[in-house]
């Protein structure tokens, strides 16, 4: 067991139901905390097969199949050892209660953005990006969207609200810089003239692979602060069966995690991991999915931490 005053325990049989292990703390404000995790279990904006509300706490119980590495392979380090990291835990939301949701997730964020905490996030079904983009933008200024994805989630639809609209909804809001976010992924319908991201579309990455995707998310990103949103389906079912609108001919777990692993160096505001729907997963596979690919996260942002401090 790491040595580490964040860890309460290593192992599937004995976890204590949070993220790695972590600490659950339900106050951020103390000095050597960086990074709060938080789980918002809601899935009333999905427009396929529900079942996101059990994401946060089906991918924190698999985090503990990862929690016995001192230093997470390929690293040098243990992340426990650069970053401070709590898991807060859910936010309580009523489901019956559709418009309260946006608000008080962005009362939430909120507090811990100007406490100078970044976050990791655990959904749910991918509209809770929408108040956290929101709120990110208010303390950064329109941020630059790092989007994985099947679906490019920006349908035209003005008047409704649901997983499948919030980046057109943000866009016109002017929350995302578009000339500066990059989707990854994608292998759905969308309207592509006109469309204001770059989009890097399945068939494309899986023929030109980790490197010349970084290539092309550095060239459109450059330094501007990004935020990293992760849509579990733009992995390809095989690897990621357990979520609500999956689509044949995606990435690969390895894939993926070579992608978040390459983020290093990147101006990173903070990340969320959705659309994982445990009723529909088989072996915790999705689950494991997205709680590696968070840890990843952290990694990357331990290595950025250490990077400044040379
Ligand atoms: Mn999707
Ligand atoms: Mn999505």
């Amino acid at each position: 067991m790491p040595d580490s005053p964040n860890y309460t325990s290593d192992s599937p049989e004995t976890n204590s139901s949070t993220f790695m292990g972590c600490k659950l703390i339900r106050a951020f404000d103390a000095d050597d905390i960086d990074v709060v995790i938080s789980g918002i279990p809601w899935d009333q904006a999905t427009t396929g097969r529900p079942g996101a509300r059990f994401g946060p706490a089906s991918i924190r119980n698999a985090s503990a199949n990862l929690a016995w590495e001192l230093r997470r392979w390929p690293w040098d380090f243990s992340v426990f050892d650069v970053l401070g990291i709590i898991d807060w835990g859910d936010l309580s939301l009523d489901s019956a209660e559709k418009n309260q949701m946006s608000s008080e997730v962005q009362q939430y964020a909120s507090q811990i953005l100007q406490a100078d905490k970044t976050m990791l996030t655990f959904g749910g079904d991918h509209y809770i990006s929408y108040p956290l983009l929101r709120e990110h933008a208010k303390k950064f200024g329109p941020v630059a969207l790092i989007h994985f994805d099947a679906h490019t989630d920006t349908e035209r639809e003005p008047d409704q609200h649901h997983h499948g609209t919030m980046f057109y909804h943000a866009c016109n809001e002017g929350i995302i810089d578009c000339g500066r976010s990059v989707q990854i992924g994608i292998r759905t319908e969308y309207i592509r003239e006109d469309h204001p991201f770059t989009v890097l579309d399945a068939d494309w990455v899986l023929a030109h692979g980790a490197g010349d995707i970084l290539d092309t998310v550095k060239r459109v990103v450059g330094d501007h602060p990004a935020y990293v949103s992760f849509d579990i389906d733009c992995l390809d079912p095989g690897f990621a069966p357990g979520t609500g609108t999956p689509v044949v001919g995606g990435l690969s777990t390895a894939l993926a995690l070579k992608v978040i692993r390459g983020l290093t160096g990147f101006n990173l505001i903070g990340m969320d991991i959705v659309e994982v729907s445990p009723p529909y997963d088989h072996a915790d596979i999705t689950s494991l999915a997205a709680a590696t690919l968070g840890l990843e996260f952290l990694y990357v942002l331990a290595a950025n931490r250490k990077e400044n401090w040379k």
